[in-house]
């Protein structure tokens, strides 16, 4: 169990907070080897995801998102982008990040990731890796709308007091 996660659940939107928590137990129950889960990003604002849109393209840097500011699925507080996290020497340290699809950490046969995938599809939840440009960190709840309307309910300032739109 990552405390960071915890933390990071927390800034989800309200309606998939409870069911994150869930999906996180479960995956953190699933790996049982030297390889736990990490929730790298959730709730990100659209003025943030403007800046990183900008890395790479008006700014420096590499190209990180495909998405504007009011288009990421983050920006709603309703995706999760995972990485895992690897104990090396097994020193209960966890020493690199692994955005690996394939390895086995716990040797039950299936690959820590596609466990994690799994158990996010078990819920509903799609998954970016099936994406013709493929974004294997990332999964989102959609509630059957589309960012767009996501984002024209916020322009309306259909929104809770915490800022999450109204869904
Ligand atoms: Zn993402």
């Amino acid at each position: 169990m990552d405390k960071i996660t915890l933390e990071r659940i927390e800034k989800l939107h309200p309606k998939v907070r409870k069911e994150a928590r869930q999906i996180y137990d479960e995956i953190c129950q699933a790996l049982t080897g030297r390889a736990i889960c990490r929730f790298a990003f959730t709730f990100r604002t659209i003025a943030e995801q403007d800046a990183i849109y900008a890395q790479g393209r008006t700014k420096p840097g590499k190209i990180v998102t495909r998405a504007r500011g009011g288009y990421s699925w983050h920006n709603y507080g309703l995706a999760v982008d995972i990485v895992l996290i690897h104990d090396v020497d097994g020193d209960g340290d966890y020493d690199r990040a692994v955005w690996d699809v394939k390895t086995d950490f716990d040797g039950d046969k299936i690959s820590d990731w596609m466990e994690v995938v799994q158990i996010f599809k078990s819920y509903g939840w799609d998954w970016g890796g099936d994406w013709k440009f493929s974004d294997p960190p990332h999964f989102q709840k959609t509630f059957g709308y589309s960012v767009r309307q996501l984002l024209a309910l916020h322009q309306k300032k259909k929104i809770d007091p915490s800022g999450y739109v109204r869904i």
